[in-house]
């Protein structure tokens, strides 16, 4: 006999720790939203760099730039 299964409702699994994605590099403060990542010279606003230990890296023309050591 066949079995019906039910369509069980998929509830996205909670991850554990920091929120990842575009949403972690904005922060809502009153009315307004601040970008906490520098965005790319070359791509423009919109395009974020990624935060590495020593550099910024843009993901999307490989702009890199380097942090200053103190
Ligand atoms: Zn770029």
């Amino acid at each position: 006999m066949a079995e019906v299964k039910k369509p069980a409702a998929k509830a996205a699994p909670a991850k554990k720790g920091a929120a990842e994605g575009v949403w972690n590099l904005y922060e809502a403060k009153g009315d307004s939203v601040v970008r906490k990542n520098k965005h790319c010279p070359k791509c423009g606003p919109g395009f974020f760099l990624a935060a590495h230990k020593d550099r910024h890296v843009c993901g999307k023309c490989g702009y890199v730039e380097y942090l200053a050591k103190k």
